[in-house]
């Protein structure tokens, strides 16, 4: 083996660790994976224990390194990409946390956003931040651990804090509390950064009573941080990357260019549009927030979420017990031609993005004596083509641009009836790479070029392989009805939880 063959890419998300090592083609080599708890100290409330975070990740690590004999010289760069928003605060003498990770899904300080908003901050958070202020960023969970901590203001006050997403947190670590530092994509998730002057906000820090000393270096998401330090990995290997997954999935994609669009669809399903040098303002209820790009200059993108994507597939296996396997879905909706009217609204959770109701609930409509459940699971398939039709229609309105294509990944793009379905819908073709690690591609892009194993974009575009390619086929028509029965169907979902 030569000196630097691969790049190591650390995908650090919500449920597992995983390490996978790419070569110069962008093919996977050698991949390792390790869950980690979840805690629910009360209902609405997820934490993680960092400790547990950085030893599954370095054990992931180490591991994939093994399954090829790989040793610290094999290994060009390291980058990283991590579950955003989760927030950790530690003790900068001891390095260790003052709190367990308050995990992006908890709910705990929607409170003080209700109190955010009563006051009027909504229209400064969302100029300076691009964000809409919510629970799920970072600043309110930096407030809670500093209020709740016992001793955490004092040590704030002299400096002794440190805070991170998990990107630094894994970087710290890796250098063992040589650098502080984090990434424009990750910064752009706190609600406490500055997206067009890339700095932390001063005047938001002093809202949320956060002294600047606690905030890592914002850097470019493709640059040379440092090295790790010799002992953990046996050599100092260059960290030359670090994005926030969903960013990094965009990065791997290839959307390089204004108008290129990814989905990934997992459990939830992710939509971002690279706007280029633009910071478009939403006004359909997207984020606006920055891409990963390659220079120090930012590029933005815009964000919109669909909160239960493939979770309704589960759901379907795991509660209604009519699946076998989520993939055993595709063979059901083959077997009908139609849904035989009936809409499933999967808002289990509430609407999002361009509906924003936390209060609607899942509404089945249409039903009819001839409903069988091969219609049912059509049906709830076509509802995430649906919700993601709706995400894509307020960014082609914010963006006055139509779609060009939509690129596609996540466990659930696997599904072939899903992705005719979506390019049917939308009128779009739809493109599926052969490799769906895009999160984790992205992420050793962004290293592998900022340290050279990688010349430019354009080397690394050569690697985006087609998978297969899926052309709309459905009439003007056609789609326009069915449109219009979802956006009766949500209607209904919304309407259910309004007359109470
Ligand atoms: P995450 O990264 O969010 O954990 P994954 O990208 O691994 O998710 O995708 C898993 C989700 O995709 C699950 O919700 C599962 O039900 C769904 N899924 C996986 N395979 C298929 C399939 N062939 N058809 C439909 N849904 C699928």
């Amino acid at each position: 083996m030569t000196g630097g063959s691969y790049v190591m890419a650390l995908d650090q998300g919500t449920t597992s660790s995983r390490c996978i090592l790419f070569d110069k083609e962008g093919f996977i080599v050698s991949m390792a994976q390790k869950e980690f708890n979840q805690y629910y100290p009360q209902p609405g409330w997820v934490e993680h224990n960092p400790r547990e975070i950085w030893s599954s990740q370095l054990a992931v690590a180490i591991e994939a390194m093994a399954n090829v004999g790989a040793t610290a010289d094999n290994i060009a760069a390291i980058g990283i990409t991590n579950q955003r928003e989760t927030t950790i605060v530690w003790d900068r003498e001891t390095g260790e946390p003052i709190y367990n990770a308050i995990v992006w899904q908890c709910r705990r300080t929607a409170d003080q956003i209700e109190e955010l908003k009563k006051e009027g901050w909504d229209s400064l958070i969302k100029d300076r931040t691009g964000l809409v202020p919510d629970a799920y960023f970072s600043a309110t969970k930096i407030r809670w651990i500093l209020d709740n901590v016992d001793g955490a203001k004092v040590m704030a006050r002299e400096g002794r804090l440190a805070f991170g997403n998990v990107d630094s947190w894994l970087i710290w670590n890796l250098t063992k509390g040589k650098i502080h530092v984090t990434d424009y994509t990750n910064a752009s998730r706190t609600m406490l950064f500055d997206i067009h002057r890339c700095q932390w906000d001063e005047e938001l820090l002093s809202l949320f009573k956060i002294p600047i000393s606690m905030m890592p270096e914002v850097k470019p998401s493709s640059c040379i941080y440092g090295d790790s330090d010799p002992s953990v990995l046996g050599g100092p290997i260059m960290i030359g990357g670090a994005a926030g997954d969903q960013q990094a999935a965009l990065f791997g994609q290839n959307c390089f260019e204004p108008g290129q669009v990814k989905n990934t669809y997992g459990t939830g399903g992710f939509l971002l549009m690279n706007t280029g040098s633009d910071a478009i303002r939403s006004e359909h209820g997207l984020v606006t927030t920055i891409a990963a790009s390659l220079g120090p200059r930012p590029e933005y993108a815009l964000e919109g979420s669909v909160f239960v994507a493939g979770a309704s597939i589960q759901w379907l296996r795991d509660e209604m017990r009519m699946l076998k396997s989520s993939a055993a879905s595709e063979e059901y909706a083959d077997m009908v031609a139609d849904t035989a009217g009936v809409y499933v609204v999967p808002a289990f959770t509430g609407m999002g993005a361009p509906y924003w109701d936390p209060y609607a609930r899942g509404t089945i409509v249409g039903l009819s004596r001839g409903c069988r459940k091969e219609h049912f699971v059509r049906a709830t398939l076509e509802s995430i083509c649906y919700q993601s039709a709706d995400v894509i229609k307020a960014m082609e309105e914010d963006a006055a641009c139509p779609l060009k294509e939509l690129r596609v990944d996540g466990g659930a793009s696997a599904n072939n009836f899903l992705m005719q379905f979506q390019s049917d819908i939308c009128g779009v073709t739809a493109y599926r790479p052969k490799c769906i690690e895009t999160t984790a591609l992205g992420a050793a892009y962004l290293a592998g070029i900022a340290t050279g194993y990688w010349k430019d974009k354009e080397d690394v575009e050569r690697n985006w392989q087609l998978g297969r390619k899926f052309e709309a086929r459905m009439d003007e028509a056609k789609r326009a009805e069915l449109l219009k029965g979802w956006h009766r169907a949500v209607r209904a979902a919304i309407a259910w939880s309004e007359d109470i």
